[in-house]
């Protein structure tokens, strides 16, 4: 360190002390930044500012806010995802090659997520993992830095409705434009809503926009994609940007509540 480097770095030290400060949400103020979020730094006479940590965190915790995951599913992570639970052979091999392809998705999301790729993760039967799985997905994404916004289909639909009263300050054309916008949008449990004409013509709105836009849409369902009741513009659309994923036909909801610890996981992250 040169004598020059050291008296920039005191400057440094002195001029961070003097920084306004600002009461971060948590009424703390972080020892780093004095509570601003930004780091002064001085290199040849000239001002800079980096983020500091403490805004890093805040913005995670945002994005996490918005992802909107059911708690039950907070802590999931694909290296926690439970392929014990499964007891039938055939659920076994199932779940092994869907996990294997998820890893190779999720290893390779920079390319999927500019190509607009995404997921249509189904089984017919109740409690097989698809949505312990999805989520697990979109928290890997949200520690990424990815926005992601997580809504059960039916949901949706009800968000829709509700714009439709007089008091609700979301319109639905804003509604609409953030599920279109939203850079990762998983809908579980697609297709077990009755679809009525408007409905249809929403999603048709939604997956569409989506689709010419290439933003990444991922699915659950409870239906094959070509058993689903949604019309053929729909259904061809998710044929084009999604990679059909099937799960086992075994639930598993109880044995994975009673399974405290899991021997073995999917490692799919290798994290
Ligand atoms: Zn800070």
């Amino acid at each position: 360190m040169t004598l020059m480097d050291k008296i920039q770095q005191m400057t440094l030290s002195r001029k961070a002390s003097t920084l306004e400060s600002v009461t971060t949400s948590t009424g703390s103020k972080c020892p780093h930044c004095g509570g601003t979020g930004w780091i002064r730094h001085w290199e040849d006479g000239k001002e800079y500012f980096s983020e500091c940590v403490c805004r890093k965190k805040q913005i995670a915790e945002s994005r996490l806010r918005f992802a909107n995951i059911p708690e039950t599913f907070k802590h999931m992570r694909l290296k926690n995802f439970s392929v014990t639970a499964y007891k039938d052979e055939k659920s076994k091999a199932v779940i092994r090659a869907a996990c294997k392809y998820i890893k190779q998705y999720m290893d390779g999301f920079e390319n999927e997520h500019r190509d607009g790729m995404g997921l249509y993760l189904y089984s017919q039967t109740k409690g097989s993992g698809k949505t312990r799985m999805a989520a697990s997905i979109a928290n890997e994404l949200v520690d990424m830095g990815y926005q992601v916004k997580f809504s059960l289909s039916t949901e949706i639909i009800q968000e829709i409705k509700r714009t439709w009263d007089r008091d609700n300050d979301l319109s639905e054309s804003k509604l609409l434009d953030q599920l279109q916008e939203t850079d990762i949008l998983v809908i579980d449990d697609f297709g077990t809503e009755q679809v009525a004409g408007w409905i249809n013509d929403k999603f048709y709105q939604i997956i569409n926009n989506r689709y010419v836009d290439q933003r990444v849409t991922i699915f659950t369902s409870n239906y094959p994609l070509d058993q689903l009741e949604y019309d053929d513009r729909i259904t061809n659309r998710m044929k084009e940007v999604s990679y059909l994923i099937a799960f086992p036909e075994e639930s598993v909801r109880e044995t994975i509540s009673a399974e405290k610890n899991e021997a073995m996981f999917c490692r799919v992250s290798g994290r």
